[in-house]
């Protein structure tokens, strides 16, 4: 053998060596930027999961879903590549959501037993651990806004009720009145199926040019529900977390097991101190903790080189990403 190649093939028998003895250090350099260039910029929304099968949906309202989803990513993506925050992106995106009454958010939110719609937002910037949330609002137009101000302009993370109202009102949020919510799709779908499952949830998150991560989740909560019931969607840390080291996560599905298992921080643990990749950590939240509880949904998250998961373990989620490199998706049912 030449010295040259001999060399060569020493330096390359050296190199196996050590990274058999140290699989942790070989792990971690594989999620490296080196290897992996990172998206410039990567966004990822959600319209809930449910029941959404083909046999289910009627597919013109399929297509309206599609279509209003396909919106909303072109919006973001724009905000995105011109150079946009991803918290501006969150709260834009989310904006466009809620004022759709195809979405239980905003215009669209279902109803309570009561026959009122009570909205929970919430919003969290993975650059500065900073969170805002309104919970069990009634007169605020775009609830997402609300929670952005409570986390810019307050000292608190969570207003709720009254005092939502007269925070957003102080702040000069666009206020309606509580009729402004009804739609007649939704109190024929109350008195129709008051106990039949109910989603249509919307998150975002984001990934922006500059590396920071945001996440948001807006909803009308559970059809049918009481006593000033409150989701995961306004809970930090349950429906919705955001941090630059790990991922930002928004959720959709039963609020009570996404609180107890505080699903979206416990992805962003996985991530963090075991260094999982997104989409293993969602895998095993989503399709494995979740599912042996018996807590139906889904999640959509971005790390922060870009890696996006749409992670569900219901039929079907309204689903929508989009990245800097040009790649774009838009899915309903189990559709990949
Ligand atoms: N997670 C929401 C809640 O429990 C509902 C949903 O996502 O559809 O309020």
């Amino acid at each position: 053998m030449k010295p040259k190649l001999f060399i060569i093939a020493l330096l390359l028998l050296l190199l196996v060596a050590y990274s058999c003895k140290h699989p942790d250090k070989a792990n971690q350099v594989q999620q490296q930027d080196t290897l992996q260039p990172r998206q410039a910029w990567a966004l990822v929304v959600h319209g809930g999961a449910g029941n959404l099968r083909e046999d289910v949906l009627d597919s013109a309202l399929a297509k309206q879903y599609r279509q209003s989803l396909t919106e909303a990513l072109r919006v973001g993506g724009k905000i995105l590549q011109d150079g946009g925050t991803a918290v501006d992106v969150v709260e834009t995106v989310i904006r466009i959501m809620e004022d759709n009454p195809l979405f239980n958010a905003g215009k669209g939110a279902v109803f309570s037993h009561d026959g009122k719609n009570e909205l929970d937002a919430s919003i969290m910037d993975g650059s500065t651990m900073q969170a805002g949330a309104v919970a069990g609002v009634t007169d605020i137009k775009n609830p997402i806004s609300a929670a952005r101000a409570v986390m810019m302009n307050s000292p608190h993370v969570m207003l709720s009720g009254a005092g939502a109202s007269q925070f957003a009102r102080e702040q000069g949020l666009e206020m309606v009145p509580p009729g402004y919510f009804h739609t007649d799709r939704r109190w024929n779908e109350l008195q129709e199926l008051l106990k039949k499952e109910n989603h249509g949830t919307v998150g975002c998150v984001a990934l922006d040019k500059q590396g920071n991560l945001a996440a948001g989740t807006s909803t009308g909560g559970m059809a049918n529900k009481k006593y000033n019931r409150i989701g995961d969607s306004p809970v930090i840390g349950a429906g919705t977390y955001a941090n630059n080291a790990t991922c930002a996560i928004s959720c959709t599905g039963h609020g009570e097991y996404f609180i107890r298992y505080a699903v979206a921080h416990d992805i962003s643990a996985l991530m963090e101190y075991k260094e999982l990749p997104l989409q293993e950590a969602a895998e095993l939240v989503v399709m494995d903790k979740l599912v042996k509880a018996g807590g139906e949904g889904g999640v959509i998250g971005v790390d922060r080189m870009g890696n996006i998961t749409m992670t569900f373990n219901t039929p079907g989620m309204f689903r929508a990403f989009a990245t800097a490199a040009g790649r774009e998706g838009v899915f309903v049912f189990s559709e990949k």
